[in-house]
């Protein structure tokens, strides 16, 4: 096909084809980027939404007596278009957005949550699946049968979950409720990115960037420029509260100025917005049944009620904030025996790590550099544990010319899917770091995985490498546990595909992955200096060991803070109204939690919390310590188990990578590791028992 765009008058006027309406043909059914233009999407979304109501319709009004292949196959089998352009539009819209593409999201949203209600609530459909639900011991049920028989109980709760069992007037101020919402979401997410951008810290005197490296003071310059601030330096705010510079810069006046722009954010513009969300959503819970959202957040999660999560978190508070308390006396110490304010902890915290450990985290950037890190890190653990090896296919084309497609084999040289992966911030991209399926595994359809990590790595001036915070090395094995676990689904049906599981189970293999970071062949094969070659020094790794615990107080309660003010939003109750002051509710729900330090901010605010405002992890972000609990558990079972072997990984990948939501998730757990969850090695990681 050719490349260049003809002047041709006929291409024009002539029928356009749009890249959604047929399956991909390219290899893995990766999305035709090339061909992908905004003005597809709505048409897509349109033709997607009718062509599934179409389905839905054949399947509730088929003469036939329900029966698995005529319902839930049917169903799996349905909604294929709209499923091509929903996972890339959302890829899109997270990792590289623009004015255009929100305008479409906040026209869709609204119109995605009715359509999905409209399936929900279809009462005749309903009417069937509750048939096969009733009858489930006695059907007949095609191979693998125990994914089948789960297949009946999870869309059966799905549904009575979704509201399928309430009245027609009920479920008539549901669908209200969910379009609202949905509304609200993209409006949250949209202040939120305008916020972002108009309280980054613009310096003019770069005395102020005292303490920043070269590389980091010639990237906020750039900064500066890109933004059209020429001469300017701009530091842009990340999603979480404490911002990396805090530790280097040496100006306490700056480091307020840094750190209030980043907890302000959000607050003025979304204030509104984030009351009448909450309200809405423990409406909706009460309607459903619920007496919070959190309530029936975790009806259908691991966790499964209330009481235990805060049993779980009720084990962990005290010993955090007791250790973080210990860590601000230590600080103290080093300021002379001045009080430290927020903005000066990671400062002090860094010049502590240097004193007491000898360990300058700035020494390491050098041996962390980003392409030896992906391959003989990243790649390379995948390759010793897995078997994995990696081709990159730069003749496949992804969203963004920062994203590279990585075609992904089986030892035994068999293809598993592709891998694209996007390091670079940029404007349009949303914080944080996160993973994307594009294509879902299943058998079924005959579909093998694409998957997508996203990171937000500042990016270096043209022709420097990019070196790599440990935070950073950390995430990006973080992510890629999420991509193989993507990768490795081997199921049935799209309902179970590869993170398709419970939110508080989901972390837990990118967790897992997180283990190789440290581990010396691992670490020892890619922490080389980027200009000699040199190997990290031993002396650096031990150092870096010993300090391994310091800090966690802090990082323990700056995480159970977030997870806290989640929680307080999401036990209210309908009607229950949280005052107009956001920041009063929130310094009320630290202290009631026993959480309340000054010194330590929530790792996100409420005004910024786009996890539990725009994602879906409204009364989740306990997730992460949950899963933790099992990643802890399961690092245990690695290390008791001989390590990193071939042997190890095949185990990991049989019982649990590859089983999606196919199994019940602690089941998976015990399958892998032989016992129930123990939260013992989860408080030793944590150094949350020796006191
Ligand atoms: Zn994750």
């Amino acid at each position: 096909m050719p490349s260049e765009p003809t002047t041709s008058a006929a291409q024009d006027d002539g029928p356009v084809s749009n890249p959604f309406f047929a399956a991909s043909t390219l290899p893995y059914q990766l999305p035709p980027f090339a061909s992908i233009t905004l003005a597809d999407y709505l048409p897509a979304f349109e033709r997607g939404m009718a062509e599934q109501l179409a389905e839905i319709d054949a399947i509730a009004s088929c003469a036939e007596a329900p029966d698995f292949t005529n319902t839930l196959i049917a169903l799996e089998r349905s909604g294929q278009l709209l499923g091509r352009v929903l996972h890339v539009f959302y890829n899109q819209s997270a990792a590289d957005t623009s004015p255009e593409l929100q305008e479409i999201e906040a026209e869709i949203s609204p119109r995605l949550a009715a359509h999905q209600d409209a399936i929900h609530l279809n009462g005749a459909l309903f009417g069937r699946i509750k048939a096969l639900f009733d009858a489930r011991e006695t059907l007949e049920l095609p191979e693998p049968a125990a994914e089948s028989v789960r297949l009946v109980d999870k869309y059966h709760e799905e549904y009575v979950l979704a509201g399928a069992e309430l009245s027609p007037a009920d479920q008539e101020r549901l669908r209200e409720l969910n379009a609202e919402l949905a509304t609200l979401s993209t409006t949250f997410q949209r202040n939120l990115l305008a916020d972002t951008k108009a309280r980054a810290l613009v310096i003019e005197d770069v005395a102020e960037l005292a303490g920043l490296s070269e590389d980091a003071v010639a990237a906020a310059a750039e900064n500066g420029r890109a933004l059209g601030r020429e001469g300017a330096y701009v530091l842009s705010l990340k999603l979480f509260s404490n911002q990396t510079e805090l530790a280097e810069l040496t100006n306490p006046d700056v480091r307020r100025r840094l750190l209030e722009a980043s907890l302000g954010r959000g607050f003025t513009v979304n204030s509104e917005v984030i009351r009448q969300i909450v309200t809405l959503r423990a409406e909706r819970a009460a309607l459903l049944g619920f007496e919070s959202y959190a309530a029936y957040q975790v009806a259908d999660k691991t966790a499964r009620t209330v009481a235990d999560v805060e049993e779980m978190l009720a084990r962990v508070v005290p010993p955090a904030v007791a250790n973080a308390r210990r860590e601000a006396e230590s600080l103290r110490a080093a300021n002379d025996g001045a009080p430290i304010a927020a903005w000066d902890w990671q400062y002090y915290s860094e010049q502590v790590r240097k004193a007491e450990y000898d360990l300058d985290t700035a020494a390491l950037r050098p041996y962390l550099e980003l392409e030896s890190v992906l391959h003989d890190g990243v790649f390379f653990a995948a390759n010793q544990v897995y078997g994995l090896t990696f081709t990159a296919r730069p003749d496949l084309r992804a969203y963004h010319p920062d994203a590279h497609v990585f075609e992904v084999f089986n030892e035994d040289g068999s293809g598993l899917g592709l891998f694209i992966i996007d390091f670079y911030a940029r404007e349009s991209k949303r914080g944080g770091a996160w993973m994307n399926e594009l294509v879902f595994q299943s058998a079924l359809l005959g579909a093998k995985p694409v998957v997508v990590n996203n990171l937000n790595i500042a990016k270096p001036p043209a022709g420097e490498p990019t070196l790599l915070t440990f935070d950073e090395v950390t995430t990006m094995f973080h992510e890629f546990g999420h991509a193989l676990h993507g990768l490795f689904s081997d199921v049935a049906y799209p309902y179970f595909s590869g993170t398709n599981v419970p939110r508080d189970f989901v972390e837990y293999p990118s967790q897992v992955n997180e283990m190789w970071v440290t581990w010396p062949e691992v670490l020892r094969n890619y922490a080389k200096h980027h200009r000699t070659g040199a190997p990290i020094p031993t002396e650096l790794i031990e150092r870096m060991e010993a300090a391994k615990l310091f800090g966690e107080g802090f990082r323990t309660v700056e995480y159970l803070g977030a997870t806290l003010l989640d929680w307080a939003w999401h036990k209210l109750a309908a009607g229950e109204d949280p005052g107009a002051d956001l920041e009063a509710f929130e310094a009320t729900a630290l202290e009631k939690a026993g959480l309340a330090m000054a010194e330590i901010p929530p790792r996100y605010r409420t005004g910024y919390f786009a996890h539990i405002f725009t994602n879906d992890y409204a009364a989740g972000y306990y997730s992460y310590i949950w899963a933790e609990v099992l990643d802890a558990d399961s690092v245990e079972w690695f290390e008791q188990n001989g390590g990193m072997t071939r042997e190890n990984g095949d185990h990991f990948r049989a019982e649990l990578l590859s089983r999606g939501g196919s199994v019940d998730s602690i089941q998976a757990f015990e399958n892998f590791s032989g016992h129930a969850p123990e939260i013992e090695p989860l408080l030793v990681r944590r150094g949350l028992t020796a006191h």
